[in-house]
């Protein structure tokens, strides 16, 4: 039997952004990971989704899954002028939050538009591109998701960094700064740039990005399915201390099948996942 405890309360300081800093998740900075039995690392998938539970159970439980993760696709960072800048932004894996940034002016070299459903029709604009991996996957699972008479809508992918300069920008003349910083993030700092998310939504839902998606049967669906084909929902219900972020049931990240199954077996974070998996 295999047990990973999760190192929380280090988590909660890589937010950085004030929020959640005094939960009680802190109050977990002391458990440890503990691993025994080095073997079988191997998972299958029918056997882990039987494994599943919902994220309220498992709260203080081990794990029986062993999660390992190639180096490589952990971040690397270099500190810039006081920030902590990616410099492997292309890995897939990439772990882009309020703490870790892009570098300024980063785009993919691998954009392409995802032969989907958009919520705003066939306008061939910035916010329909994804990279390809990802592309092809958000394609694969609205199939599966209308194969269930599900209608999916994407809404907003790949986001330069320019257009994110404007958005919060217009977010700080708006709000101010310090009200803009919780909801939209800083130029660099946000996923969309990575060309690996997409908010998605539904007619059910009348396109909205709204908490109300994901109680909508295409919302329920997502949550259940996504990491099937390789999406994580970002950020989750109760995590927001973690991920820095409020729940957004809309947003949804490509981190491939392997990760996003482990991701949604063990109810992580990406954040939490980078804690847990060991370094092969
Ligand atoms: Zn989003």
């Amino acid at each position: 039997m295999k047990r990973i405890l999760l190192t929380v309360g280090s988590i909660v300081l890589l937010s950085g952004c004030g929020i959640g800093e005094n939960s009680d998740q802190s109050e977990k900075k002391n458990e440890t990971v503990q691993e025994e039995n080095q073997n079988s690392t191997e998972k299958q998938q029918n056997q882990t989704e039987q494994n599943h539970k919902p994220q309220e159970e498992k709260k203080g439980e081990a794990n029986e899954d062993k999660l390992t993760l190639e180096a490589a696709y952990f971040n690397k960072i270099a500190e810039v002028d006081g920030k902590k800048v990616i410099q492997n932004p292309e890995n897939i894996l990439v772990l882009v939050n309020k703490e870790y940034g892009l570098p300024d002016g980063y785009a993919p070299a691998d954009l392409v538009r995802p032969n989907v459903a958009f919520s705003f029709g066939d306008q061939d604009i910035e916010k329909s591109y994804m990279r390809k991996e990802a592309a092809m996957a958000l394609e694969k699972m609205f199939t599966e998701a209308a194969n269930h008479n599900l209608q999916l809508y994407a809404v907003s992918g790949y986001r330069s960094y320019e257009r994110q300069v404007e958005v919060f920008n217009n977010e700080v003349q708006n709000v101010g700064r310090e009200q803009a910083v919780q909801v939209v993030a800083v130029p660099g700092n946000s996923e969309h740039q990575t060309g690996l998310s997409m908010d998605i939504s539904s007619a059910s839902a009348n396109s909205a990005l709204s908490e109300q998606f994901g109680e909508t049967p295409e919302g329920k669906w997502l949550v259940e399915n996504a990491h099937k084909f390789g999406f994580i929902l970002r950020y989750p219900k109760g995590k927001e201390a973690i991920t820095g972020y409020q729940y957004e049931s809309w947003h949804f990240r490509y981190v491939g099948v392997e990760s996003a199954s482990g991701i949604y077996e063990n109810g992580l974070t990406l954040e939490e996942y980078f804690h847990v998996v060991e370094k092969i």
